[in-house]
């Protein structure tokens, strides 16, 4: 405990006005409580709006580069705190001190990146058909951006939506996950530090922190003045979401579950192809949206990589995050362990061979698993589902065009992965008929993506584009402008229209 609050003063963060009985922080280390929360009803939601919506009406009127440096101040706040809210990560989420570490990197990454966008929001000039008329494209702030966040990316996933939200002229409401309240509200800290030093052209309500359940999100989702809707998070949430946003004709950018595969062709260089498959499988325990949960083996490979694999993951040091050597730490609670379970015994009655998936053996009340691997005699209908644990399935496969069409069989289609060093392997997998998923690697794994490349998938991975790349477009809204220069009035399309 005094951990956690040594950590909290360093962050600068008051729980004062957030303490209650509804909400509760249990670190998934030990299932200790480390703080009880008040959850905001559809009221407080409402009045978090309001007050976003009029910081917007004044936010847009601040110049984008102007803007950029808040992202920039608060950058380096992050900067100052990162070993803190790393460690805080590691505390409410469980993943281990790298990972923690490398989420807070991930968020001063994409603050970076906002930085240098804040001076290239560009539109184009497009040629007119129209004599003495000239066509151009703004791209203009949205309104309020609402952000929903997941457990096992607690801070980076605002990062990737709010920094890129402020410089395009938003404000933002965030409801983080439930299940990880104080890393939320310690980033929100860091952030009003931030505001504090940029000075009064930032207005209060800038950015809100919406505590609660899904109830709380759902009445985030369902306010008219959110004009974009990004969520984070399970398949069935993100279902919910766009049907509620659909209703209301509001945009939204879907980030939901993922089902990755890699192929390991027969020209693969064994051994890196060994610790990608490793570090996307087990890293962060196997609960990462772009984790590795399929991995389809070419015959001619299929006994240099498989018995190794068993050998690397029995070596494994399963354990307490917060120590150095630890490479997997728990699962976030007891119902992930229990759907872990479930689905190895599935896996079973179709013929897998399970290696490993049990408890582990570590102090306290924590859910730490040995990672499983399931050699699979194709692939079957269990492998359809994303189950947000360790579980890697193997098959193996003989037709580079079976294991494609293997690849793109699942509903979700978030990341995927070949290890190839044939150049028309590799080509083939990333071509129009190749992977169907947002990020298509080669001879790196499906894992562990740069905040420079959009990032999001297809299919049950919702559709949404976040981080880089012309992500800012999904928090703009475009005008289409054409201006007549000219003294008189031709019609497009050659319309002749006289009276
Ligand atoms: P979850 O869907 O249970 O919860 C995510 C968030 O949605 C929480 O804040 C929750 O309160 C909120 N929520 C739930 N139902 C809602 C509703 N009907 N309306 C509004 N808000 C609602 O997900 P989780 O267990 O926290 O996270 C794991 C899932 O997230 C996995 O499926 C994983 O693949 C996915 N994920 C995807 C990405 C990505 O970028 N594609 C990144 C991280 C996690």
């Amino acid at each position: 405990m005094n951990n956690i609050n040594n950590l909290l003063t360093e962050l600068g963060v008051d729980l004062a006005p957030y303490s209650g009985n509804q909400i509760h922080s249990v670190s998934p280390i030990d299932g200790q409580t480390l703080a009880s929360l008040k959850a905001d009803n559809a009221a407080h939601v409402a009045a978090k709006i309001t007050s976003a919506h009029a910081a917007h009406l004044q936010w847009r009127e601040i110049p984008a580069p102007r803007r950029g440096e808040l992202v920039r101040l608060f950058g380096e706040e992050l900067r100052t705190h990162k070993a803190a809210l790393g460690q805080l990560v590691t505390l409410e989420a469980g993943k281990i001190l790298q990972e923690g570490w490398g989420e807070v990197q991930e968020m001063i990454d994409i603050c970076d990146f906002a930085v240098g966008l804040s001076r290239q929001l560009y539109g184009l000039t497009i040629a007119s058909e129209r004599p003495g008329h000239r066509m151009m494209e703004q791209w203009h702030p949205v309104g309020v951006v609402g952000v929903i966040s997941a457990f096992n990316f607690p801070v980076a996933v605002w990062a990737w939506n709010a920094a890129l939200a402020f410089v395009c002229g938003n404000s933002v409401t965030w409801k983080p996950s439930e299940k990880t309240p104080l890393t939320a509200i310690a980033v929100h800290s860091l952030f009003m530090k931030a505001v504090a030093r940029f000075g009064s052209d930032a207005p209060a309500g800038l950015a809100e922190l919406i505590i609660g359940n899904s109830d709380a999100g759902i009445a985030m989702v369902e306010d008219r003045r959110v004009p974009v809707v990004s969520a984070t998070g399970s398949t069935r949430m993100g279902r919910d979401v766009a049907q509620r946003c659909a209703t209301r004709l509001a945009r939204t950018i879907l980030e939901l579950g993922g089902n990755n595969a890699m192929i390991v062709a027969p020209s693969a260089d064994v051994e890196m192809a060994l610790r990608a498959i490793t570090f996307s499988a087990v890293g962060t325990a196997g609960q990462r949206c772009t984790t590795l949960r399929r991995l389809f083996v070419h015959d001619s490979v299929y006994d240099a990589i498989v018995p190794r694999l068993k050998k690397i993951y029995a070596g494994l040091p399963i354990g307490n995050p917060l120590e150095k050597t630890t490479l997997i730490g728990p699962l976030i609670d007891a119902q992930a362990f229990s759907n872990m379970q479930t689905a190895l015994t599935t896996a079973k009655s179709e013929n897998g061979v399970v290696f490993g998936g049990e408890r582990a053996k570590v102090a306290g009340d924590g859910y730490y698993v040995h990672p499983a691997l399931v050699e699979m005699p194709t692939q079957t209908p269990s492998m359809f589902h994303e189950t947000f644990a360790p579980i890697l399935y193997i098959v193996r496969y003989t037709d580079l065009a079976q294991a494609i069409t293997w690849n793109n069989e699942v509903p979700q289609g978030l990341s995927s992965s070949i290890f190839t060093t044939d150049v028309r392997e590799a080509e083939k997998f990333m071509c129009d008929s190749g992977s169907d998923c947002g990020i298509a690697n080669v001879n790196i794994g499906p894992s562990g993506a740069e905040i420079g490349g959009a990032f999001g998938g297809e299919k049950d991975t919702g559709g949404g584009r976040e981080s880089g790349s012309d992500a800012w477009k999904a928090y703009m809204r475009r005008s289409t402008n054409t201006i007549n220069y000219s003294h008189s009035l031709p019609l497009a399309q050659g319309i002749s229209f006289d009276f």
